[in-house]
């Protein structure tokens, strides 16, 4: 079955695969190639025409928790909350909906924009829910906050010593509910599978993305343990939903051992063709927000903190090989500067032992000193980025990183300039599943240190031709790529970046066949 799409315009990202025309000749769900229309025009060949739409690669999320995701769409979203009176009522609401006994989980929560300007303590949680317990994490996954329900639950009291890689906040009557990195789990794992996530919730999910231009992601995946233990198990809800994805999702694990990631690497590759198993995902620290990223100085909001670096080369480098081994990539999250110096050691030494510098990414890449940038380039591995991430820190970064750091933060233009492969994400539910938001704001950046700045192109070579390589998919648009293609109502290229926020999508393709959208399907919930 042979298709072309016709619009009377592509839009392509100047990354070399870049090729003129107006069409492209779809055959067997991949691409054969890109042309004037004119030239690719023949009896036999159906068109599908798209008068007034411009036609880009599909949109790729190359680092994005799609069962979060869901659940967040479902669930109770708590980012828009003003101050404790209105976390109070939309806790209360969502316990009157559910279950006797049942747990309640909120999300999103975040003290920086609450008029109290600090994170509720299970003292605050027992007042408005005390019957059940209660879990809410904040929006960047790496502190949450328990009532004293729950802190019962995980055993917790006062002589509970701080797990590895994590903390309990504690006043003079022992924890305050508020828990740091790995000791999330704690709470968390007495909870899990309390909030699963159903497989038609992942499929309306994954359609909602489809709406947004979005056809393959790298998929952020748990199995079952963690601090989203809630959820359930990530990679059988995943699995079970293969058949029905519009979308494709290319699974990182998070595992703690090679024998629970050889179990994912194969429950993933058996489920069928829209999903497959990308790699494995590993901690190198905390988030920015939180105070919890590893800074090679302290912060200069906090100076009596620099953060908590979590990677451990012997660990996490078996891991990394157990993956690439299984076909996979390693992705690790690192955010502080000092968390990137150590994934470069750690990515340095598995070059050495032979790993391919393109299956090794590193995930945020937020915070990164000047010689690192050039490490970085040397060392050929790709930095998955957010751009969103600038937006939701506009208020508070300079104060948090200082003066001296604010220019190597988000530094995209010095890691693009330097050679470095740059994918574009989301974090999704960390931030909404926009691109288009996102790659507007890899362009204005909300007024955050300008020189940072990327082009239109390039912003959109970013969300396409890098974030398809980081997840190791062929480079859009070459023959016999995946004919996942998008047609949108303007060339993001060659408007400004508050139109590239008002892109609407006309048509999504995958695997050479329209995907239905419902442009009114909400994608959002704060
Ligand atoms: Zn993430």
């Amino acid at each position: 079955h042979m298709t072309a799409l016709i619009a009377p315009r592509l839009g392509i990202a100047d990354d070399g695969v870049g090729q003129d025309g107006n069409a492209v000749e779809i055959a067997g769900g991949s691409v054969l190639r890109v042309g004037p229309v004119e030239e690719l025009r023949r009896p036999g060949l159906s068109e599908e025409r798209y008068p007034g739409g411009v036609i880009v690669p599909g949109i790729v999320d190359a680092h994005f928790h799609p069962v979060a995701y869901a659940s967040l769409l479902n669930g109770l979203s708590l980012k828009t909350a003003a101050d404790f009176a209105d976390l109070q009522r939309r806790i209360q609401n969502r316990a009157a909906g559910l279950d006797q006994g049942r747990p309640l989980i909120g999300v999103r929560l975040d003290d920086e924009t609450l008029a109290e300007r600090r994170l509720p303590t299970r003292h605050d949680l027992d007042a408005w829910v005390s019957d059940r317990p209660v879990v809410l994490h904040r929006y960047c996954g790496h502190i949450a906050v328990a009532n004293t329900a729950a802190l019962k639950a995980g055993g917790i009291d006062a002589s509970t010593v701080d797990p590895e890689g994590g903390s309990l906040d504690r006043d003079e009557e022992g924890p305050t509910g508020v828990v740091r990195e790995t000791a999330i789990e704690l709470v968390a794992m007495p909870l899990a599978g309390s909030n699963r996530v159903e497989q038609t919730q992942l499929v309306d999910a994954m359609t909602a993305l489809a709406g947004l231009g979005i056809t393959s992601i790298g998929a952020i995946v748990g199995i079952g343990d963690g601090p989203w233990a809630e959820l359930g198990n990530e990679v059988e809800i995943v699995a079970e939903a293969a058949r029905d994805l519009p979308i494709k999702l290319h699974c990182f694990v998070i595992a703690n051992t090679i024998d629970d990631l050889h179990e994912a690497a194969g429950m993933l590759g058996a489920a069928g063709a829209r999903v497959s198993f990308a790699g494995v995902k590993r901690f190198g620290d905390g988030s920015l927000g939180g105070h919890t990223a590893a800074m090679c100085l302290p912060f200069t909001d906090r100076p009596e903190t620099s953060g908590l670096l979590r990677l451990d080369p012997e660990a996490d480098g078996a891991l990394a090989r157990a993956a690439i081994d299984l076909g996979g990539r390693v992705a690790v999250h690192a955010i502080g500067d000092c968390a990137v110096g150590a994934s470069l050691d750690l990515c340095e030494s598995l070059i050495a032992r032979g790993a391919e510098p393109s299956r090794l990414r590193i995930e945020h890449v937020s915070v990164i000193t000047e010689s690192d940038i050039d490490r970085f380039s040397r060392l050929g591995v790709t930095a998955v980025v957010q751009p969103a991430f600038i937006g939701s820190e506009t208020e508070w970064l300079a104060a948090r990183v200082g003066p001296d750091r604010i220019g190597r933060t988000y530094a995209f233009r010095s890691l693009l300039d330097a050679g470095v492969a740059l994918a574009g994400s989301s974090d999704c539910p960390v931030e909404p599943p926009d691109p288009w938001a996102g790659m507007a704001l890899a362009r204005d950046r909300a007024g955050l240190v300008p020189e940072q700045s990327l082009t239109g192109t390039e912003a959109l070579g970013m969300f396409t031709a890098g974030s398809a390589s980081a997840i190791g998919l062929a480079p859009p648009l070459s023959t016999g790529s995946a004919a996942d293609l998008v047609v949108i109502d303007r060339d993001p290229t060659s408007v400004t970046p508050d139109e590239v926020r008002q892109t609407q999508v006309i048509a999504t393709w995958v695997d050479g066949e329209p995907v239905e959208i419902d442009p009114g399907r909400p994608h959002w919930n704060d």
